[in-house]
């Protein structure tokens, strides 16, 4: 925990007031939902209120008791002036902190990039929860699709998760069959899974509070031209792509890489989102991997490369791999196949 601080504190000109829980979480190894914690030059102070002060005073933080309505009473514990965690601190929080004379600086994703890089302890926990899921995958794969429903087949997947060990799923797991797949973030409904179609699914264990996460698509039968093509050109930008993945590549230029491929086949306009993301305590960080982003990415970060193309009113189409953002390449932790699997 201890080197966590030191490094925030390299990064801030003014004491920093984090409120972020998954922020509060990693400097802290608190979980919970309302506290803020002020990173000085010579200590840190955690506010919270009566449901988490016990808990904090056992992880032997130095923690102030204050009221559930955390900002109403903080302005008198701060300094004259903190930074503060611009992208998530609500403006009634800024407000009550303003009347009260705190001067308040914006700080834009500083403990997002610290947490970017991970430490070997942050890897191994990744590694276990893509190991998990790899399993998942293996087991799914002998499992019957045709004649269930979508959410069937996502709760027994779930159910997997917990048998082999996990905290849980670290997102409800999606599976979208036929025309559902054609949105990039269906939803698992009471649709019947067909025979001659494409089934996303997009499946990820916790564990130790660290996320994985895995695409794959498969086919229930004999697959219409069009989702044929598109899987052998969705494989290939995928498998381009990956190898593009190392420290200090943008990711900007990570995501052109898939992206020319699948214009340059003519299906473009079917790949409307970003490659990837960034995977650690939330499904989604830093680093971005999208057409917009002006991310760098670090080593030892690990992110998702998952192209998608969507035939509307068809099919969709996504493999996503995660990775370790490794000097020597990068380390790929997801082992399920990607050439196309047919399942029953
Ligand atoms: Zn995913």
């Amino acid at each position: 925990m201890t080197a966590r601080l030191e490094r925030v504190r390299t990064l801030i000109a003014a004491p920093l007031l984090v409120t972020k829980p998954v922020n509060v979480l990693y400097l802290t190894g608190l979980d919970t939902s309302n506290a803020a914690l002020l990173v000085e030059p010579d200590r840190a102070r955690l506010f919270t209120d009566f449901r988490y002060v016990e808990k904090a005073r056992l992880l032997g933080l130095d923690v102030t008791p204050v009221s559930r309505n955390l900002f109403a009473g903080l302005a008198k514990h701060l300094p004259p002036r903190v930074e503060f965690e611009a992208e998530t601190l609500p403006y009634a929080s800024w407000a009550a902190l303003h009347e009260a004379g705190i001067e308040l600086v914006p700080r834009s994703e500083l403990l997002e990039n610290v947490r970017a890089a991970k430490e070997s302890g942050e890897l191994d926990a990744i590694r276990r929860a893509a190991a998990i899921t790899n399993e998942c995958f293996d087991r799914l794969a002998e499992e019957r699709f045709t004649g269930r429903e979508e959410r069937a087949l996502a709760w027994w997947l779930e159910s997997q998760m917990h048998e082999l060990g996990a905290d849980g799923p670290a997102f409800p797991v999606i599976v979208a069959a036929g025309a559902n797949g054609a949105s990039p973030h269906a939803s698992t409904g009471k649709r019947t899974i067909e025979p001659g179609t494409t089934v996303v699914v997009d499946a990820a264990a916790r564990f130790e509070g660290y996320c994985s996460d895995c695409t794959r698509t498969f086919a229930t039968g004999e697959l219409p031209g069009e989702l044929a093509r598109s899987y052998q050109v969705c494989l290939d930008a995928q498998q381009t792509a990956l190898a593009a993945v190392l420290p200090d590549a943008s990711g900007r230029a990570v995501d052109a890489v898939a992206r020319d491929l699948i214009a340059g086949a003519g299906l473009g306009e079917l790949f409307g989102h970003g490659l990837g993301n960034g995977v650690g305590l939330e499904i989604h960080e830093l680093p971005r991997l999208r057409p917009e982003s002006d991310d760098v990415l670090p080593a030892d970060g690990v992110c998702s490369v998952e192209p998608g193309i969507y035939h509307p009113g068809v099919g969709g189409i996504r493999i996503e791999d995660l990775v370790i953002i490794g000097e020597d390449g990068p380390e790929i932790l997801t082992s399920f196949p990607k050439e196309l699997v047919t399942v029953r």
